[in-house]
């Protein structure tokens, strides 16, 4: 089994490369921003009430995320891994995430953090939001809002998994091709 967490802040490139990556090692991919979009776009009561909160460039409660990840986890029963994109973001989802592992006798392989500086992050998000038109990359203060968020309360995260020796961080400034290689060598020697 190879349970990764592609960890990083907003626009670090975390779905580009999952999607580049799972087929390669035959992994499902779980994007808890995907699955949630999926849900705003279904008009969903889920989907309803995380709107409120992507839509301010804030974190959703972590009862919603834990348990669509649990969902997640529970319909993939045989499954060869997951890459786990956008999820945890806080303490309480790394540590629900670590049980519900164990409770099929599997752990996280490894976490690895793509870095990109916070001037890089705003412009990429300015210019996914011309290309994708997300509404949380539209407004540069609610991505200003969305790096505030990930630097208090999601990268503690990081340092969570670095105490259990699991963190690799990777430069994710680069040509997207370069990245994908590094990932895979990296993650073929979990
Ligand atoms: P992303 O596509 O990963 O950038 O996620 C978009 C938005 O969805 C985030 O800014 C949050 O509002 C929400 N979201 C996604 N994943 C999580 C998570 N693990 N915990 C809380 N909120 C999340």
């Amino acid at each position: 089994m190879l349970n990764i967490i592609l960890f990083g802040p907003p626009g670090a490139g975390k779905g580009t490369q999952a999607a580049k990556i799972v087929d390669h090692f035959q992994l499902v991919h779980l994007s808890t921003g995907d699955i949630l979009r999926q849900a705003i776009a279904d008009k969903t009561e889920k989907g309803v009430e995380a709107k409120k909160f992507i839509d301010r460039g804030e974190l959703v409660p972590d009862e919603m995320v834990i348990g669509i990840i649990e969902e997640k986890i529970a319909s993939h029963s045989d499954a060869k891994g997951f890459i786990f994109d956008g999820f945890p973001r806080t303490q309480p989802q790394a540590e629900q995430l670590d049980a519900m592992l164990e409770k099929r006798g599997q752990s996280i392989s490894g976490m690895v953090m793509l870095d990109v500086p916070d001037e890089e992050v705003v412009a990429r998000l300015q210019k996914r939001a011309e290309i994708e038109g997300r509404k949380d990359d539209q407004d540069e203060s609610i991505i200003r809002n969305r790096l505030s968020v990930y630097k208090e309360t999601t990268a503690p995260v990081a340092a969570y998994y670095e105490k259990m020796g699991k963190l690799q961080k990777i430069n994710g400034v680069g040509k997207v091709e370069e990245l994908t290689q590094q990932l895979i060598d990296l993650l073929g020697r979990l």
